[in-house]
């Protein structure tokens, strides 16, 4: 079955390798991912292995993704953004914001502030991630229309 929303699947992360020649990130762990909002206007590159994915039933997710947040997370300095114009940060509480395109809504981005650390938007990754969902945070503010996915209930502090 295929889903007639999407206009942009297939892509995989090693595309990356053979994409922009030159210098890549083989020095760094050999292999990136890609991403992009719907829209396009905004396209990120993680330059290194990220952590595994984290689902996120917090009221603040839930209202901003429209169900729950599946992120993963790298050090800041290892994600590259292109398309910056376009990217809008929303400060979703005192220590945390979030990155989304102004163009076509798409979240992205989430970080708190002064972490050091992002987390990625794990639906906006192009192509295979290789990665699990493997915990779940903030469960006690689920929607009730849904079931938890099977994987470690955890605190957000130990993350
Ligand atoms: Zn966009
Ligand atoms: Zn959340």
């Amino acid at each position: 079955m295929h889903c007639r929303c999407s206009f942009n699947s297939g892509r995989f992360w090693a595309t990356s390798i053979t994409g922009s020649g030159g210098q890549m990130a083989e020095n760094r762990t050999g292999k990136t991912m890609l991403g992009s909002c719907l829209c396009q206007k905004i396209t990120y590159e993680i330059l290194a292995e990220p952590r595994s994915v984290v689902g996120c039933h917090c009221v603040q997710c839930r209202k901003t993704s429209g169900h729950y947040v599946a992120a993963t997370q790298i050090k800041s300095e290892l994600l590259e953004i292109k398309g910056l114009s376009n990217l809008t940060w929303f400060q979703s509480s005192a220590t945390a914001k979030r990155g989304f395109c102004k163009n076509c809504g798409s979240q992205l981005f989430w970080t708190e502030v002064g972490s050091g650390k992002t987390s990625v938007m794990a639906g906006t990754i192009d192509g295979a991630t290789g990665l699990t969902m493997d915990r779940q945070i903030h469960t006690e503010t689920k929607g009730d229309y849904y079931e938890l996915p099977d994987s470690t209930i955890v605190d957000q502090s130990t993350l």
